[in-house]
């Protein structure tokens, strides 16, 4: 007699079967129900007893989230599915809800291929929903649609079929809206989802029930019933659960209608790997050849209690193996897989190799943060996960305890590993540990970690805001020295058109140096509105602004460009007036004389040159900062609308919506980010406890005149810098 197969066998036989797997996550807005669905699914397959799935939370693994009831981290599992008498191996990613985490958000976007848009039926599309969708689709990642708390339409607002109905049209018009716009191209339609095909479904993740209408045709249920389901004794809606099972009509509609992962990868890889299609590396990652060498993006990095770092990422061609040596393409190292394995919730389990379309984690990458790229041999990394946002809050960390500093630096490293949105900064010389997050709560959710996790006691300062400098007319040309005064660089600075910085921001255009017969790097920067001739010239692209290279016929100039770009990139993370960055600066170099003996034009020479050259036009130009602004949106009851409104105007915030829906009230507003600590609270109090409020956007602005010259002072004084503010240079 046969031995009955584990569920590790028989998933590790399924992870050989591409037609056979789906990669998929769940995006939501918080307290849509995304958790309490991932656990019935996962329940629903076997990996945890049914009655206890809502209470296990098996995904909120995080002690902290499961204390604060959000899922903060993007952990994934493996289940089997049975469709049509077939196995299917679904790998699942649970994703935060939260704005100030949406790094986790895109990170995990690029380990699957289809989404699960969930969207609570009372509440409708919110502004995270609509941000998670956005970046999904930014992905390549195919959605579809679960309409949630159908029980709530049904047993607190008591609406009848047709009112039912009209809820359901609205909110999958409102998602078709969001593909329409935002999808890749050729999938604008193809990809809107549709009650007749089956890519919407509507149910009650808490009763665990779910149904689409090719569904209700075939077991013959109709809305009808399901309202009578609730009409009767107390938990009469049970029976739902066993007629129309919410794992098997959510999976099977994942099976039907979300990509296989080779089906994908020949879509998705030229949207998120800018390498050459037709080489061999780029064949094999657009056919997920197994047979070719490896290639594995991480695209998350947890600390596990046993096996130390535990990188969860997904193989795009070639096996992951057990053993084998690796090459990190960004961190340029070295290192060799110790572990492979699957999830079954919290617990992992070990495997010996797994084939290209499967996430698995890893463990033995050193050196890798999420993102990189890992590969047998050296291979064009995948493009750098874009995130929505930059961090713009800033605090100063010191252990309490000064001996702990070491820790501490160790510490701060492994996070800035796991969450790619956090930015630190280390002065080993100074000893300040800078800290920067997207907000408020992401920092301290971080804090709480340091502190209760590693039992690291810290002191922090409290939080201030990241700036930026920019400017608002061109100047130049303009002449920088060398040190030895026989090299000069001739410059030109301009405010970048908007469309292009935000085009930078997006992905859209690629940062780094441009690589030569780059034409969709070229078609990008036109498609943003530069004309062709400079979108050649354009060399070096950097965290929103960009070099242009516009000299003719230099003798030496080849040698020294490199060294052009180097100092370019250091005035642009420290801009001249309060070492903030630089932002939507375009640097044209003129022209140039360079000494004809090259040991006197080295780096020493030319980095300060370029760096006196850009300086001197930003300075002659005018430095104005920019300050980072906040888009929000607010809700609450209609009576609190009035002291909502003053909360905003007296934070420097700007009304931009204001909409009233029977008692309830939503305002769209921008408030300067400088202005948003304490806003939770201020909030809660003067709505007793009733007003909430999310991220929608975030942007830099010009500070108000009125206010520059008090914040460049404070900002050189906490630096330590002169209180004079610098010249250019010109003699
Ligand atoms: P997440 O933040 O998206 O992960 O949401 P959770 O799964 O934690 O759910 C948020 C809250 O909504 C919890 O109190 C759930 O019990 C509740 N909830 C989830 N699904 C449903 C549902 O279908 N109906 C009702 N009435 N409540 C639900």
């Amino acid at each position: 007699m046969a031995v009955a197969k584990t569920t590790v066998e028989k998933i590790q036989e399924l992870m050989h079967y591409p037609e056979q797997i789906r990669n998929i996550g769940t995006v939501a807005h918080i307290d849509h129900g995304k958790t309490t669905l991932s656990d019935n699914l996962i329940a629903g397959a076997g990996m945890m007893s049914e009655e206890l799935a809502g209470e296990q939370r098996v995904l909120d693994y995080d002690p902290q989230e499961a204390a604060r009831g959000i899922t903060i981290n993007a952990a994934n599992i493996s289940m089997i599915h049975h469709y049509n008498d077939k196995e299917f191996l679904i790998n699942l990613i649970d994703t935060p809800g939260h704005i100030d985490f949406s790094g986790e958000v895109t990170r995990a976007m690029r380990a699957i291929d289809c989404a699960i848009v969930l969207v609570d039926a009372v509440e409708g599309i919110m502004p995270q929903t609509e941000t998670v969708l956005r970046q999904s689709l930014k992905e390549g990642v195919k959605p579809v649609l679960f309409i949630n708390k159908v029980d709530r339409l049904i047993k607190e607002l008591q609406l009848p079929p047709e009112k039912m109905q009209e809820r359901f049209i609205a909110i999958i018009g409102d998602v078709n809206r969001i593909i329409e716009s935002l999808a890749p191209k050729q999938f604008k339609q193809s990809w809107q989802v549709n009650v007749q095909n089956g890519s919407v479904c509507f149910g009650s993740a808490k009763h665990k029930w779910a149904l689409s209408i090719p569904m209700m045709k075939k077991k013959n249920i109709s809305l009808k019933h399901i309202i009578d389901a609730y009409q009767g004794a107390d938990d009469s809606w049970k029976q739902l659960g066993r007629t129309a099972t919410l794992h098997e009509a959510v999976l099977d509609m994942v099976i039907q209608h979300g990509p296989n992962p080779k089906k994908a990868q020949e879509y998705r890889i030229p949207i998120i790997w800018k390498g050459e299609l037709e080489s061999e590396t780029g064949k094999n990652l657009l056919t997920a050849n197994p047979n070719s060498d490896m290639i594995f993006v991480v695209t998350k990095v947890i600390i596990d209690p046993q096996a130390g770092e535990v990188f969860t990422g997904r193989v795009f061609a070639g096996t992951l193996k057990k053993g084998q040596e690796v090459v990190l393409n960004t961190a340029k190292s070295n290192e060799r897989i110790q572990q492979v394995t699957i999830y079954k919730g919290a617990n992992r389990l070990l495997i010996d190799d797994a084939p290209p379309g499967n996430i698995v984690g890893v463990v033995g990458l050193k050196n890798a943060g999420s993102g990189e790229t890992v590969s047998e041999k050296a291979v064009t990394p995948f493009e750098s996960i874009k995130h929505l946002f930059d961090p713009v809050v800033t605090i100063a960390i010191e252990p309490k305890n000064p001996q702990d500093l070491p820790k501490l630096i160790d510490v701060l490293k492994g996070i800035a590993k796991q969450d790619p949105t956090i930015a630190i900064s280390i002065n080993e010389e100074t000893g300040e540990n800078l800290f920067s997050g997207l907000g408020e709560l992401h920092i301290e959710i971080w804090m709480y970690r340091i502190q209760h996790d590693k039992h690291l006691e810290v002191i922090q300062s409290p939080p201030i805001v990241v700036y930026r400098e920019a400017i608002v007319k061109k100047f130049g040309p303009i002449e920088g020295k060398s040190p030895n005064r026989h090299n000069k660089l001739y410059v030109t600075v301009e405010p970048l058109d908007k469309n292009i910085v935000d085009a930078i921001q997006s992905g859209a255009i690629p940062e780094g140096k441009m690589k030569k017969k780059k034409d969709d790097v070229v078609n990008a920067f036109i498609e943003a509105g530069m004309d062709r001739d400079e979108a050649k010239s354009v060399i070096y692209v950097h965290k929103g602004n960009i070099l242009v290279e516009a000299t003719r016929g230099l003798v030496h100039l080849n040698e020294i460009i490199e060294m052009v770009m180097d100092g370019f990139k250091m005035t642009m993370d420290s801009g001249p007036i309060v070492k903030e960055p630089c932002r939507g600066l375009k640097i044209i170099l003129n022209d140039a004389k360079l000494h004809e003996d090259s040991i006197h034009r080295g780096p020493g020479q030319m980095i300060p040159c370029i760096r006196q050259s850009i300086s001197n036009a930003l300075l002659l130009s005018g430095v104005a900062l920019l300050e980072p602004i906040q888009t929000i949106r607010l809700d609450m009851p209609v009576e609190y609308l009035s002291a909502v409104t003053k909360l905003i105007i007296g934070r420097r915030g700007q009304l931009l919506e204001t909409t009233q829906e029977g008692d309830h009230a939503t305002v769209k507003a921008k408030v300067p980010v400088a202005e948003m600590f304490g806003f939770t609270s201020a909030l809660r109090s003067g709505t007793s406890g009733r007003g909430a409020w999310f991220l929608q956007d975030q942007d830099f602005e010009k500070l108000p005149s009125s206010l520059q010259n008090d914040v460049v002072s404070k900002l050189r004084k906490r630096k330590g810098l002169p209180a004079d503010l610098p010249r250019p240079i010109l003699d």
